[in-house]
């Protein structure tokens, strides 16, 4: 167990609590109906907890990254759907905004986001550009009073439900290997922004991911955030941020399915005896909670660094690798442990009355999205050996 500081333990209880009463009882519901109900975020909002790193005087919690991921991996513990929906609105969204956007509009979307106003979304991946985002052909052209943008954009958590879209699109050529692409805050209900199908997933189905096309939307000067051409960037230093909170989404699914293992493996009886009391069972818990704390003291170490990024030596491992050291780790972790929770559960693992098998489903969209397993495999191995 990563030791926590009193105002950590605080903020993890209240989350916890939350995500007992609140969250994990209807989560197989969520998934069943394919959405969450709303008012699950209103609450969430008046806890804080969808503006957790947003500043104090924006009307953010002002948590440091430590804290709020300690509070949101029990919120993915219980449910990892919702969880992916409150770390768009707390860590890439108001990341960006915080760190590249104006003063203004700091103070008109800070607010908004964090106190749940304005549900947010984060739209970089096209149907040809995953992991190359750098290959996106959406585009925004200059006009007179602001930027039309015209393209799709693929796989967009809240993309239904989101009041502004965080839009990446190109503004302009390669200029020495750096490719021109703005970032811009798109109203959904613009003309011409359009929500196309939704996906069907295997696992996350409470979460809407979908098709959005952008059908020569027009947006006012003031919704480019930051230089144009420097939004790729800005998405890349969002991804390091945002591979920490996928890390702790990752941990929370483990947890879940640990807990779940545990509580059965006690009760189930085979041979006269609970199968707890067999030593192969308790080698598989065993494995599964050495992992996920592994997991979670990586997520730990990268959200300090993170921290303290500006005052990392030269021979420390760049925040980049380290993130993508935990989210690999932990997302692997979240794989292995829910796959060893089935296996305990036996039959009634395969099925759907039971919790495992939604977290199995869960845990893969992990090793896919803010950088597959692999690209994650290429980030570190590049700081390795640059
Ligand atoms: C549930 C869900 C929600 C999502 N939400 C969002 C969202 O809100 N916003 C958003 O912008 N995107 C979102 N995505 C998209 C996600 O980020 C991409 O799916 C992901 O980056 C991978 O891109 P791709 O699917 O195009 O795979 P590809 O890039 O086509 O990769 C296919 C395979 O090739 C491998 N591969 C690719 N390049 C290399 C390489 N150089 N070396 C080795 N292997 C390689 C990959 O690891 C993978 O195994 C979401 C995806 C999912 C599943």
């Amino acid at each position: 167990m990563t030791l926590l500081t009193a105002d950590q333990q605080a903020i993890r209880d209240l989350a916890r609590e939350f995500a007992d009463g609140e969250i994990a009882p209807r989560a197989s519901d969520w998934d069943r109906n394919g959405a969450f109900d709303r008012d699950v975020l209103d609450k969430l909002a008046e806890l804080g907890f969808l503006g957790m790193l947003v500043p104090e005087r924006y009307g953010g919690l002002e948590l440091d990254l430590p804290t709020y991921l300690v509070a949101f991996e029990e919120l993915a513990r219980g449910d990892a759907a919702l969880a992916l929906t409150l770390h768009i609105q707390n860590g890439p969204v108001p990341y960006v905004l915080m760190t590249h956007g104006t003063d203004e509009q700091k103070s008109r979307w800070l607010p908004e986001l964090a106190s749940g106003a304005t549900i947010a979304g984060f739209a970089l991946s096209e149907a040809g550009a995953g992991s190359d985002p750098a290959s996106m052909t959406t585009t925004a052209r200059r006009t007179d009073g602001g930027w039309t943008i015209a393209g799709a954009k693929k796989w967009v958590t809240n993309g239904g439900r989101a009041d502004v879209m965080l839009v990446f699109a190109r503004t302009g050529g390669v200029d020495s290997g750096r490719h021109s692409i703005g970032a811009f805050l798109v109203d959904t209900s613009a003309p011409g922004y359009r929500v196309g199908k939704r996906e069907r997933t295997m696992g996350l189905r409470a979460s809407e991911t979908v098709e959005v096309e952008l059908d020569d939307v027009q947006v006012a000067a003031d919704r480019l955030v930051g230089d144009p051409a420097r939004g790729l960037g800005y998405a890349l230093e969002a991804l390091d941020l945002g591979r920490l909170g996928i890390g702790a989404q990752a941990v929370g699914i483990a947890s879940a399915a640990l807990e779940h293992a545990i509580g059965y493996a006690r009760e189930r009886r085979q041979f006269g005896r609970p199968i707890a009391a067999f030593g192969a069972i308790r080698s598989k818990l065993a494995v599964m909670a050495t992992r996920i704390a592994a997991a979670r003291a990586l997520v730990m170490d990268g959200a300090r660094a993170w921290e303290t990024r500006e005052a990392l030596d030269a021979d420390a491992v760049p925040v980049t690798a380290r993130s993508a050291m935990a989210k690999l780790m932990a997302s692997e972790t979240a794989g292995l442990v829910t796959e060893e929770a089935v296996r305990i559960f036996g039959g009634y693992g395969f099925m759907r009355e039971y919790p495992v098998e939604k977290l199995m489903r869960d845990a893969k969209a992990t090793e896919i999205y803010e950088g597959t397993s692999e690209i994650l495999r290429l980030v570190i191995g590049r700081s390795l050996t640059a």
